[in-house]
């Protein structure tokens, strides 16, 4: 593979069509895979991912927002695409380009039915969440009678699916506590279809779902952070290969003469002789302050130089004293062996954060 030259995120394809055929090795063959490719596919680069998993016939996508779906639709993505977290005054835009919105209390599901009756919409496909513990977004249990009541009246909307989402899947202690979730959900499931003539597709997993939980399958299951490759367990975090790698190269190199200092509010001192790197990247490109003042480190000549001071916008200065290296040699923030996981374990948080983080200053390569 080539040397980065510049900061760079690269995406592996082939890794994503491992991950997915990894995970969908683990559903029955009539189980749907919905893709989650909300915050541009966390982090990567929405239309490609979408793209290279329509071909290997993914099912469904899901976004956060409207406008991520819009932009899906902009790319040429023709596979149905749920909207987890719409907001009313989106509601034209999202019928006018096929999104399918989550209704998930009794205003936005009377306001829906008011936008695609005004549209003169028939059967328009709609996704009903329930909360059963995460206590975020969803209808109540006891919103069921409501809910079908409204159903009887309309013949402008269909539920197209059923759906609620766990408090703690990765979490093995957990396990009561998500088993109870799955009961609700399948008793509010169950109600509801004998009081409907046609069947909606019934779904609840998130990728850590999906690895602990087979018996909560039911008709589709929604992957995110496993297409990405990352499972929130070491053993799964080895089924499965990180996606992007994100590089960037030494600007250039500093001598340190003992109590000099390094960066701004001259956070770090050198308490001897030291070299330092300056590296093209910064906080406005997704490497938080937190990662400084040797919290986070860089990979270079396969050693780790920590970060030293702090972050800046633009750049980070790593302490390079025991390590050979030259302007213009590569730098490894993260890849498929030293993997963001692990650097954001450094500072207390999770491979989520970092990978959404990622700015789009970053050039994206893609690598098929
Ligand atoms: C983000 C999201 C997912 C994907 O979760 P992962 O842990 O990344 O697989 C699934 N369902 C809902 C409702 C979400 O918001």
């Amino acid at each position: 593979m080539l040397k980065a030259r510049e900061t760079v995120l690269e995406i592996d394809l082939n890794a994503l069509t491992h991950n997915f055929e990894y995970l969908k090795s683990k559903l029955s063959d009539s189980t749907k895979f919905l893709a989650v490719v909300k915050a541009f596919a966390y982090g990567n680069d929405a239309a490609t991912i979408a793209t290279h998993l329509e071909q290997l016939d993914v099912d469904y996508f899901a976004v956060a927002y409207t406008n991520e779906g819009v932009a899906l639709r902009d790319s040429g993505v023709t596979k149905p695409i749920l909207v987890l977290h719409p907001q009313p005054a989106n509601f034209k835009t999202l019928i006018d380009r096929c999104l399918e919105p989550s209704l998930y209390s009794a205003r936005v599901f009377n306001k829906f039915i008011e936008t695609v009756n005004k549209l003169n919409q028939k059967h328009y496909p709609v996704h009903i969440k329930f909360n059963t513990g995460l206590n975020r977004l969803g209808f109540w249990k006891n919103d069921v009678d409501y809910i079908l009541s409204k159903l009887k009246e309309v013949d402008s909307i269909k539920v197209a699916s059923i759906f609620s989402h766990l408090a703690a899947s990765e979490d093995l202690n957990e396990q009561e506590f998500t088993k109870s979730q799955i009961e609700t959900f399948s008793s509010i499931s169950k109600k509801f279809i004998s009081n409907l003539d046609y069947k909606p597709k019934l779904h609840m997993c998130n990728t850590s779902g999906i690895l602990n939980y087979p018996e909560a399958h039911f008709d589709m299951v929604r992957s995110g952070i496993g297409l990405y490759g990352f499972g929130n367990s070491p053993e799964e975090n080895t089924n499965l290969k990180p996606i992007a790698s994100l590089k960037s190269v030494i600007s250039q190199i500093h001598l340190i003469e003992k109590g000099e200092t390094v960066g701004y509010n001259r956070a770090f001192k050198s308490s001897g002789f030291s070299k330092t790197a300056t590296i093209p990247i910064g906080h406005a490109d997704g490497i938080g302050r937190q990662y400084g003042n040797g919290n986070g480190y860089v990979i270079i000549n396969k050693q780790k130089a920590s970060i030293i001071g702090n972050v800046c916008m633009d750049m980070i200065m790593v302490d390079i004293t025991n390590i050979p290296c030259n302007e213009g040699d590569e730098v490894i923030i993260f890849d498929q062996k030293y993997t963001a996981e692990e650097l954001a374990n450094t500072t207390n948080t999770i491979s989520y954060e970092i990978i959404t983080s990622i700015s789009q200053r970053i050039k994206r390569k893609i690598i098929k």
